[in-house]
This record gives C-alpha cells, structure tokens and sequence, in this order.
C-alpha cells in the first residue's frame, strides 16, 4: 500500500493495494466485495475500503442525588457508599463498556443511563460501540435469535466462525490502544463475547453481559451456546436470569443482574396531560385541530434544552387517533420476536370489533438501528398486513418509526405514547427482559404481555399486571386486553400496584450497586466472583 491516509469512523478510501499481505493484517477491511481473496489474485487491484475506527459514545454525567425523590436517603446512601468502594478499589483504572450500537433498544438505553450515574458517581466510565459491516450484524442477529431459543435458518458453521472472529479481531487491534491491564472491560452480548480472549491476554478484566437468553432451552439455543463456549473460558458472566444460562457455564462466575430504568431520563420522566398532547400533535401521532404555534422545548438528561420537530413516519389510512382514544400501544424494534404482526391480528380479530379503541405499534425509524439487519423486512411485512386489513379495521390500525437521531427527543416521544396508552402490551415470543414493559409499569399503565424471557419477573399477573401464557393464543391476549379497556377501576388498580413494584425493584440505584459490588470482587483476584 502506498501513501499515508488519515480517516475517520466509516472512512471509505479507494486505496491501490499490492497484494503482499492480506487485507486484515494491514487493519482493513473490505466494505464490498465480501471475499478479498479474489481480488488479491491480481497484482495490483483498485478496491474499497472500510477503516475500522470504534465509536466512542458521550456520556453525560448524572449526579445520583438526583435519584434521592424516587429512591429515599438511605438507598441514596448505599449507592454512594458501595460507588466510593469501587472508585477506590479501581485506582487509576476504567470501566469501558463495549456492545454493537448507541441508539434503539434495551441495552443502549440502559448504558445511556447508569454510565451517566456511575461517572456522576466518580468512576472512570467509557463507551465504545464495534463498527461492524453489515454481513457481521447479519451473523450476529442470527446468534441472538438462537440463545432465544429461536431457529432463525441459515447455517453457523466454520465460515461464520471465521468470519466473525476476523472482524472481531480488527475490533481488537482498535481497543489495544485503550485498554491497559487493570481496567476492566465490559463487553455487551453475543456481538462482543469473541473480543474476551484478546482483552484478558493483555491483562484487562472482562466481564461478560448478556442481556438475552431463553428458560425453555432447545437444541437451537444450545447450538447458540457452543458457538460462544471458546470465547468465554474464566469468564464472568452477567445474566438477567441464571436460568438462561446452559449448564456447563461454571456457576461461581456467574451473577444475575436485572436490568433497570431512568426514572428521570426523558423516556421516564414525569410529563403533565397537556404536554403530552402538545408532543403526540406535534409529531403527527394523534389528530390535531391547529398547528401548534410555538415550538415544543424540554429539557434533556444533561440539562440543556430540546426541540421536538422530527416527525414519525405514520402508516394509516385517514386521521391519527384522538387523544381521548382508548389506544393499545406496543412500542418495540421491528424484530419477528416482538411480534407486532401478531398484536395486529389479535386486534384486527378480536378486539377491534368489541370496542372503538385504536392500536399504534411504534418502533424505531428502521435504518437507524445498526445491529438490527431484520428491521426493514419486518415492518415491510407489517405494512403488507397492515395492507390487507378490513378499511373500517384499517383506519384504527396506526403503524409508526420514530426518530432515534437524538435519543432524548426519540425518549421523549416514547413517554408520551406510553402515557397516552390506555393499555400497553408486549406480545412477545421471546424476550431479554422487556424494558418497554418496565418503563410502562413505571408509568402506573395496565400492561398485558407474553410469559416469556424476563417479562414474568416484572409482572405478577392479576397483581401488577396481565400475563399471557402462550403468545400465540391470541385469544387470550385480546380478552385480557379488553378486560382492561371495558374496566378503568381494574386497570387503574393493576397499574397502581406496577408503579410500586418498579420503584421498589428496577430503579438504577439497585442496579448500579450490584455492578459496584461485582466489579470491587473482581478486582480482589483471591476472592471468588459470585
Ligand atoms: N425503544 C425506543 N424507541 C423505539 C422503540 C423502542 O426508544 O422506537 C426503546 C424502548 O423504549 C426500550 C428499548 O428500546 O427502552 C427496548 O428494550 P427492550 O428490553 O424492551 O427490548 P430490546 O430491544 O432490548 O430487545
């Protein structure tokens, strides 16, 4: 290679090879075509490139006296007490959080949050996001659909393997010029696990997080397993549930951490009624009788001030619903898992013709998560359903992308709708945990969701809310949720009760503190890590 190149993240170069060395050794990677063997036959081949560079994410501290509304004095206190441990036991050291994706989903909402507490708390804290080409994600989305348990076809075999460990590898070589022996690694999810070898060679502590995973595990999501075993040898596991995990994992290196939710991020935060019109009309989600004069400004998690004025995308027949509708929400990625089809014709079927309520399912904007290849197929199937409807079923049925550019925007929207629900539901065939169920339950809301992955941990059906035992007994699903709608006593009573039990069990404090004790166990290496 001649010349000298400066770059940035997703750089594209043309760049004149001599076919010396493969591609890899020199820290690149082809952006198309997939296979450089064919081009290196050649002497001297013009290609195109793609320069590594991770991106590194802004974390905006947050002070955790903050929480102290929502948490009390004396959890506040523990908080403090267990983060100051920490920021001793870790000297001079880091915590750096690596997973596959800034915006959109459960885990970059979580790191958004608790990175921000745990650097308002005084802890060296980073974020780096892979940058990955698309055949990787593609790879990777296949994995995360088997620990679900989930066959999603195609093969994952020694050309998967090799494929993702090459990739992974150039990853590696970015993070070696970050990472110093002592720091400690945190590596999010199937995407990252290969990454582990490396980092602990050098002397970093890695822990491993993974936030999906099945109870009823199959031949699929045991394959899943094997894939990873090499790559997690003395590893410490992070799981939302211990259930998950198959059984040659060694159990004192694993701990079981839930998940949690900002109760002041702009996604959780209190909002009155007429705010949340204004937000819903100013966004085209429910109908409008002006355009509203002045521009809609909020606060963001950083104190600074914010404007909505991106509109979402909405797939419907005539007008947005009223806001005094009766709405049934489910807000999720567009993934076959969370099964959006299947609310629509639960909906379309038995719900829509006992009531006049309307349904919205809202996901984000589907070019803008990167790890979620699945996206654009999923809501096309959406919308061809959606499609074929009934017209009179047709115009209650509302499908939504929101804008996920400026998360604080993006989670301001998702409050609304969550607030603005009469009932939320999450459908789901398989699931982590299910934040949207949380985030809703913290919102006092009546949530009908699956008995699957995490969700039955949130929710004691009858009590805090409604559980489905089988997602596909669709039946089922729309009779609880009518039950919901025909009942305002009931749903406000099982909504009552959801509030309490996430302030008692999912707010960031319980969360944070059980990281701070892990990783303070982690760096006394004669102790064991459980
Ligand atoms: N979400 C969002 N915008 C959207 C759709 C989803 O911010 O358009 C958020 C949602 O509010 C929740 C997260 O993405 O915080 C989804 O997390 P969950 O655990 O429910 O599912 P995952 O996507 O991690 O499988």
């Amino acid at each position: 290679m001649f010349g000298v190149v400066s770059y940035g993240r997703g750089t594209r170069l043309q760049l004149t090879l001599v076919p010396a060395r493969p591609l890899r050794d020199l820290g690149l990677s082809l952006l198309r075509p997939t296979s450089p063997h064919t081009y290196l036959k050649s002497r001297r081949v013009e290609i195109q490139v793609v320069v590594v560079t991770l991106e590194r994410v802004a974390i905006s501290a947050l002070s955790p006296d903050l929480l102290r509304h929502d948490i009390g004095d004396e959890r506040l206190e523990r908080l403090h007490a267990s983060a100051a441990k920490l920021v001793t036991a870790l000297g001079t050291g880091m915590v750096l959080n690596v997973n596959s994706t800034a915006t959109g989903g459960g885990v970059a909402e979580m790191l958004h949050t608790l990175l921000g507490y745990a650097r308002g708390a005084g802890l060296d804290v980073r974020w780096m996001v892979l940058d990955a080409p698309p055949e990787f994600f593609v790879l990777t989305k296949r994995l995360h659909h088997m620990l679900h348990g989930v066959d999603p076809g195609g093969a994952i075999d020694d050309g998967y393997r090799r494929e993702y460990e090459q990739t992974l590898k150039l990853q590696a070589a970015e993070l070696r010029t970050v990472v110093r022996p002592g720091d400690i690694v945190v590596l999010h999810d199937p995407q990252t696990a290969g990454l582990a070898p490396a980092l602990l060679s050098w002397g970093a502590h890695v822990v491993w997080r993974c936030h999906v995973g099945t109870t009823s595990a199959n031949a699929t999501s045991e394959r899943g397993w094997q894939f990873l075993r090499p790559y997690l040898k003395g590893v410490p596991i992070v799981v939302t549930q211990r259930a998950y995990l198959p059984s040659w994992v060694d159990p004192e290196l694993t701990t079981e951490i839930p998940p949690s939710i900002d109760p002041l991020s702009t996604k959780n935060m209190e909002l009155t009624p007429s705010f949340i019109q204004e937000i819903l009309q100013t966004v085209g989600l429910v109908s409008s009788s002006g355009t509203p004069s002045q521009a809609l400004t909020f606060v963001r998690r950083d104190g600074t001030p914010g404007r909505v004025e991106r509109l979402a995308d909405v797939l419907q027949s005539g007008p947005p619903p009223p806001i005094d509708a009766q709405l049934i929400v489910q807000i999720s990625r567009w993934d076959p898992l969370k099964d959006m089809a299947g609310v629509m014709t639960a909906f379309a079927e038995s719900i829509a013709p006992n009531n006049d309520s309307h349904l919205l399912l809202a996901g984000p904007n589907v070019t803008a998560v990167a790890d979620d290849p699945e996206a654009v197929e999923v809501l096309r199937q959406c919308m061809a359903q959606w499609g074929r409807l009934p017209a009179s079923v047709r115009s209650r049925v509302h499908l939504a992308c929101l804008a996920i550019q400026d998360v604080d925007e993006n989670g301001l929207l998702v409050n609304a709708l969550q607030r603005a629900a009469t009932v939320v539901v999450q459908k789901s065939l398989a699931e982590g945990f299910g934040l949207t169920v949380t985030e809703a339950m913290w919102k006092s809301k009546p949530v009908v969701a699956s008995r699957v992955g995490g969700i039955p941990s949130q929710i004691v059906s009858g009590e805090t809310g409604w559980l489905i035992d089988d997602p596909g007994n669709h039946d089922a699903f729309a009779a609880a949720v009518c039950s919901l709608l025909k009942d305002p006593i009931l749903a406000g009573r099982l909504g009552d009760r959801a509030r309490t039990s996430v302030a008692e069990r999912f707010l960031p404090d319980r969360h944070l503190t059980q990281w701070s004790e892990l990783l303070q166990r982690l760096l006394q290496p004669s102790v064991s890590t459980v």
